[in-house]
């Protein structure tokens, strides 16, 4: 037994109360249809599909599919946006309304957070204070630099693209819609922007917010649909730049479509980071930084730390205390304050997830999950981590996008390297040891887009993000995600 006194209190059976957030204060409408031109309006076919509580499996609300004539109907509108009213705006104009988005997500940030863990089942602690203070934040930076692109490249006149497609996915639902819209609109662009089928409706509460900042109609519009209504906004030939995070397999299929069009993009594809501990490090925190990496947001994090490479001296301190800190951490209803890992986003998700789990037994690597309980309905995965894999293993190599660990050790500094760079992705990585010198030596060498150090998975909207390799082609965020939104005359 641990002497942790956490811990004690934990194997003595004591439990948290449970503090579900209260969700008086939230609406959600029977049914959603495609915001184009600044309303909503019914889709062309007349289909709608269901968006569900992952945690409950019960229908929240249906949403509209919306087909090639919708895309098109959305592209003219953006079009019209961008040659009347909001190229020809004032930068700080522009700005204004970009501030009052912000602001706006603010006052209502409760409700989006509380609707975020409905739709797509994360904790609303991670709901609460990263999703949507950091959407909002997002807003705010760029809405700064909307009347000082010209200062952000000196010597250089910078020009919008046009009109931006946007595609994302369902682990940051509406922080993935920030980080898309809010530099495109500080840059002069207008706005096609699809969310992922599962989680739709912080997307669609956005689009009212957008009412009420009073922005130009057609200057953001959002279209609901599946996979094929993201092609038909790819294809659309009068799309001028497409910003899409997803898997890496549809990542090769639009840069596939989009070769020779002369559309700029940016895409944002999966990863498989290493979090490194050497011997030297602070354990403790370096524990705590593992779980974070990986059990966060279910694993649901294209930048997780999903693997764990631990200098060999202290790998079996490593595994012991994560081990016992695994079986701290509470698995269960999003809506409730003490929740550590919530609801895996999808059934489909959930299948991914445990054919990995078979494959890495089958693949001869020990499997350990924590005993917590989790509830029969509802799509949950225990936190799991893997020992005695090895660098070929398909757990090791492939993104599993779950809140499973493949722990492997390293002796030397190069071998720890070796190992880090030994995936075809390279999106993020970790590093936690006591020494300066190592922490400049790995990350000059890991092949990777963000690196931290002694710490994992912090966000912030000056710093860009983005990936090598297999984890995708360009940069958001910070400066970069303006230069991903404009056209630079020398
Ligand atoms: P995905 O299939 O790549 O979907 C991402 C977005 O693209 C969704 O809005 C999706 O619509 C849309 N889409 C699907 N097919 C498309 C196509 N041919 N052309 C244009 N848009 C298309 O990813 P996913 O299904 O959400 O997740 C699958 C895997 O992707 C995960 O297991 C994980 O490995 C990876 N992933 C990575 C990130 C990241 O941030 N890097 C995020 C999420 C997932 P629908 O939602 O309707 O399918
Ligand atoms: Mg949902």
């Amino acid at each position: 037994m641990s002497t942790d006194p956490s811990k004690l209190a934990f194997n003595a059976g004591w439990q948290y109360a449970p503090a579900p957030e209260s969700t008086d204060h939230v609406t959600i409408d029977e049914q959603y249809d495609l915001f184009i031109g600044g309303e909503f309006s019914p889709p062309g076919e007349g289909r709608y599909f269901e968006t569900i509580n992952p945690a409950t499996e019960e229908r929240l609300s249906s949403v509209a599919l919306a087909g090639e004539a919708d895309v098109d109907r959305a592209v003219k509108a953006a079009r019209k946006a961008y040659a009347g009213p909001w190229s020809k705006m004032k930068a700080a104009e522009r700005g204004k309304y970009i501030f009052r988005i912000a602001r706006i997500l603010q006052e209502r940030a409760r409700e989006f957070s509380v609707v975020e863990s409905l739709d797509g089942g994360k904790p609303i602690r991670e709901s609460r204070d990263i999703d949507i203070p950091l959407a909002a934040a997002h807003f705010f930076y760029y809405a700064g630099w909307a009347d000082k692109l010209e200062y952000a490249f000196p010597g250089r006149r910078p020009h919008s693209l046009g009109v931006a497609g946007q595609v994302i996915p369902w682990n940051f639902p509406l922080l993935m819609a920030a980080w898309k819209i809010a530099p495109a609109l500080a840059c002069g662009n207008t706005v096609v922007l699809k969310p992922a089928e599962t989680t739709p409706l912080t997307a669609l509460k956005l689009a009212e917010v957008i009412q009420e900042a009073d922005l130009p109609p057609g200057v953001v519009n959002i279209i609901t649909g599946a996979g094929d209504t993201g092609a038909a906004i790819v294809n659309h030939p009068d799309v001028d730049k497409i910003a899409f995070t997803g898997s890496t397999e549809v990542g090769r299929i639009i840069q596939r479509s989009l070769a020779g069009t002369g559309k700029k993009y940016t895409l944002e594809l999966g990863g498989k980071a290493a979090n490194i501990i050497f011997a030297d490090a602070a354990i403790d925190q370096a524990v705590e930084g593992i779980v974070n990496g990986i059990f966060f947001n279910q694993g649901h994090v294209c930048c997780a730390g999903s693997r764990l490479l631990v200098q060999e001296s202290v790998a079996d301190e490593v595994i012991t205390k994560l081990k016992d800190r695994m079986e701290t951490l509470i698995v269960g209803d999003p809506l409730d304050k003490n929740t550590d890992i919530g609801a895996i986003n999808s059934a489909e998700q959930l299948d991914t997830i445990r054919s990995y789990l078979s494959i890495g037994r089958e693949e001869g690597a020990e499997m350990y999950q924590s005993s917590c309980e989790v509830p029969d309905t509802g799509y949950w995965c225990r936190p799991t981590i893997f020992t005695g894999v090895s660098q070929s293993n398909r757990i090791v190599q492939e993104e599993i996008f779950g809140p499973v660990l493949a722990i492997q050790t390293f002796r030397t500094l190069e071998e720890g390297l070796t190992k880090a760079n030994n995936t075809p992705y390279g999106l993020s990585g970790g590093v936690w040891t006591d020494k300066g010198a190592k922490i400049f030596k790995m990350t000059q060498n890991i092949r990777a887009g963000v690196i931290w150090a002694n710490t994992f998975n912090k966000f912030d909207p000056t710093s860009p993000f983005g990936g090598y390799k297999e984890s995708g082609v360009g940069r958001e965020g910070g400066l970069h995600g303006l230069d991903a939104y404009l056209r630079l005359e020398s």
